[in-house]
């Protein structure tokens, strides 16, 4: 069967400025994929995820989905199919678990599914449900994360995009949270992801792209760019 194209960046440029973020960066995403975008510390990636949700000013190429032009302001960006998870999870510190849950829905409006799409959340997170009611910002960072994705799933997208899930985690959590990525792509939901974290991201993905002062250097199954001996020292701690 033909893999369709869920997700397409075509020649996006971003700058700050006189400071070129992205120049020239193209990728695809297939239905059913987890693709993990890696690269070091000002590459780019954060910028990558905030012009797909037109957060960032694309200043030439395009974005589509399945085919249709992402637009230009964010929450129609929400609605037309992909939410993230932004660097530093971002959640609403003083709103609760369950408000955090509900302002990831906002977009949808009056969406009778809404209430599904919690329950389906908590059973994705059990900890946010014990923890219902409680201020985001007391959870403790892995708890913030969950949360961060839940919100970003109460949008039903199509594909969810993360900024670096793992910063600032301990191995078990992040484990813990990769392998729910894992389960949440079983259940139909195409990720793509951007991570420091090269081997963790790239343990969990289909297939990964090197994204290197604003230019994509190399793409290919996940496997293939673990095994190989450029990719190891740069960015696998020469293992
Ligand atoms: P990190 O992992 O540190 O977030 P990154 O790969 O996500 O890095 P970006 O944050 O996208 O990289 O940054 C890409 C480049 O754009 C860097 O040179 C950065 O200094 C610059 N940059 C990012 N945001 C801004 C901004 N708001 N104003 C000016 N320059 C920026």
């Amino acid at each position: 069967a033909e893999r369709k194209v869920l997700l397409e960046v075509k020649d996006l440029h971003v700058s700050y400025g006189a400071i070129k973020a992205l120049s020239g960066v193209s990728l695809k995403v297939f239905e059913g994929e987890i693709v993990s975008v890696i690269g070091s510390n000002g590459a780019g990636k954060s910028t990558l995820m905030n012009a797909i949700m037109a957060m960032v000013r694309r200043e030439k190429g395009e974005v589509l989905l399945a085919g249709v032009p992402l637009e230009a302001k964010s929450y129609r960006v929400v609605q037309q199919g992909i939410s993230l998870s932004p660097e530093g999870r971002k959640v609403f510190a003083p709103l609760t678990v369950l408000e955090n849950l509900r302002m990831g829905a906002f977009p949808r409006g009056s969406d009778r599914k809404v209430e599904d799409d919690l329950e389906w959340v908590f059973s994705l997170f059990p900890r946010l449900k014990e923890r219902i009611g409680q201020y985001a910002g007391t959870l403790s960072g892995g708890e913030q994360q969950m949360l961060a994705i839940g919100r970003a799933l109460m949008a039903r997208p199509k594909v969810l995009l993360l900024d670096e899930p793992s910063l600032g985690l301990a191995p078990i959590i992040i484990r813990d949270i990769f392998k729910e990525l894992r389960r949440i792509n079983n259940e139909g939901v195409t990720i793509l992801l951007v991570e420091q974290n090269a081997r963790q991201a790239l343990l969990l993905s289909h297939r990964g792209y090197v994204l290197q002062t604003g230019h994509m250097v190399q793409e290919g199954p996940s496997e293939e760019l673990l095994a190989n001996a450029d990719i190891k020292a740069a960015y696998l701690g020469g293992a």
